[in-house]
């Protein structure tokens, strides 16, 4: 189950910077492995063992001072949507201002946690400066900290990953069944297609304070497979927030694509792959999840018997490196393609599950590693002497070797290659590592 802080408040109370404390050092771990470019807004952390993700939400609006009141609302509104957590940020050194009072009472309403944290409070003489913010009434406690050196922020966090909700009992997810998530903009189709698919009017909104829990799995028996579609609060809510602002669709993605092992990123024909259908897709890849890529509305489409190629060429240039996805053309409206989306999805959940036997994968990629091996360096030979798939819940191999510190990123890639060359690993980010033996 995923968890999920955003942090809101006005600009240059130092949110960013504070963001960047909490996932920096997870951060350097993630891009290693996964080779993605990082996200400025969305990163995770951890903190006494939990994993947790966190948004900054001021990094997805208009970053100046004579910011509009409209815009840090619908900040907050996105973030008690999309959130478990909520941190308000205020700054000691400006003192309260109409802005921040304007937030506080938006947030004396949210039935989640909420925590009051007074930043730049670097040094002791700062700290005496902090109890004007009771007046906010926000609750008993205030949490001052220092987001430049760090002070105040492992009390913070103590008590923050204390409030993640606990795992609902009730709702039991059963394992080896896939769980599935519709991701995409608004407007690509993503309802239609759901409808179509299960046969239900998923539009009906319901919108009453408190009772829209954050993630229902919906567990489906149809066309002859067992699955789950994941249903989010972000998802299910006809935008509360007008989506004028980039960002804002890919932030209500984030805990459905948390929660499903395969998502099934949807796109509109009629616009091609843009900025924010690539950062959807990235988002999935980051957390290491299946992807199908569906490119709805092509009924509307003129085709010629290139276009589907034309597309996809497209599609491979935004999404590189990582091509190896499966790309369905179809139509929630016309239902074109909507059964092979659903079998595509079980497929790449099969993908992502499976377990290559350590002989096999011995006999295929030693071979390969003896036709390439890795580069000599310092006049030392780099010795691969053994290959296994680690016990992990998503696809991650380890490769033994007696300098793996020497091996460099291509020829991860290589391995990789060979990998995805030899088995099959279609819609499923791999990880690899090189270990001392
Ligand atoms: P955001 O607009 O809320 O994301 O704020 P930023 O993180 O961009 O910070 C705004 C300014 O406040 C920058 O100049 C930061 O260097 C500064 N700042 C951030 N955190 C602290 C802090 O803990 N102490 C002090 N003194 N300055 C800070
Ligand atoms: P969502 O916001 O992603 O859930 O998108 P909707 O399912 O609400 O669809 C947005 C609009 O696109 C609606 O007017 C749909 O009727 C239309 N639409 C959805 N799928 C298709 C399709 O495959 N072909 C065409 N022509 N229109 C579609």
């Amino acid at each position: 189950m995923s968890n999920i802080v955003a942090i809101v408040g006005r600009p240059n109370v130092g949110k960013s910077t504070f963001f960047n404390r909490l996932v920096e050092s997870r951060q350097a771990i993630v891009n290693e492995t996964a080779g993605v470019t990082r996200d400025r807004n969305y990163g995770k952390s951890l903190w006494n063992g939990v994993e947790f993700s966190v948004i900054d939400t001021g990094g997805y609006v208009v970053n100046s001072d004579d910011v509009f009141e409209d815009e840090i609302r619908k900040q907050v509104r996105l973030a008690m949507d999309e959130a478990d957590v909520i941190i308000f940020a205020v700054d000691v050194e400006s003192g309260i201002t109409d802005l921040d009072i304007a937030v506080g009472n938006i947030l004396r309403r949210v039935d989640k946690p909420v925590f009051l944290v007074v930043n730049k409070v670097d040094n002791v003489q700062r700290h005496m400066e902090i109890h004007e913010f009771y007046a906010l009434g926000l609750g008993e406690k205030l949490y001052p900290i220092s987001g430049m050196n760090g002070s105040g922020t492992g009390d913070l966090l103590d008590d923050v990953v204390a409030a993640f909700p606990k795992k609902e009992k009730e709702e039991v997810i059963e394992e080896g069944i896939p769980r599935f998530a519709v991701v995409g903009r608004p407007n690509v189709g993503k309802s239609s297609f759901i409808n179509a698919l299960t046969g239900e009017d998923r539009n009906i909104v319901t919108d009453i304070a408190g009772t829209t829990r954050d993630a229902i799995n919906t567990r489906y028996n149809k066309y002859g497979h067992d699955f789950y579609l994941v249903d989010t609060a972000g998802l299910r809510k006809k935008a509360r927030v007008k989506e004028d602002v980039e960002f804002y669709s890919v932030l209500r993605s984030v805990r459905a694509i948390e929660e499903a092992d395969v998502c099934l990123v949807m796109i509109d024909a009629t616009r091609g792959m843009e900025a924010q259908d690539v950062n959807i897709f990235n988002l999935a890849i980051r957390n290491k999840k299946g992807v199908v890529l569906l490119v709805n509305k092509w009924d509307l489409m003129e085709k010629d018997n290139s276009s589907v190629n034309k597309f996809t060429e497209m599609i491979h240039e935004r999404i590189a490196p990582f091509t190896d996805v499966p790309i369905i053309f179809m139509s929630a409206m016309t239902k074109q393609r909507i059964f092979k989306a659903l079998e595509t999805a079980v497929e790449v959940y099969q993908n992502k599950s499976q377990k290559v036997k350590t002989s096999t994968l011995n006999e295929v990629l030693l071979a390969a590693i003896e036709k390439y091996p890795p580069p000599s360096i310092k006049g030392k030979y780099i010795k691969i002497k053994y290959v296994t798939q680690l016990p992990s819940p998503t696809p991650s191999f380890a490769l033994f070797a007696n300098l793996p510190q020497y091996i460099k990123d291509p020829y991860r890639r290589y391995i990789e290659n060979q990998i995805r060359d030899q088995f099959n690993f279609t819609g499923v980010p791999i990880q690899i590592f090189f270990r001392k033996k």
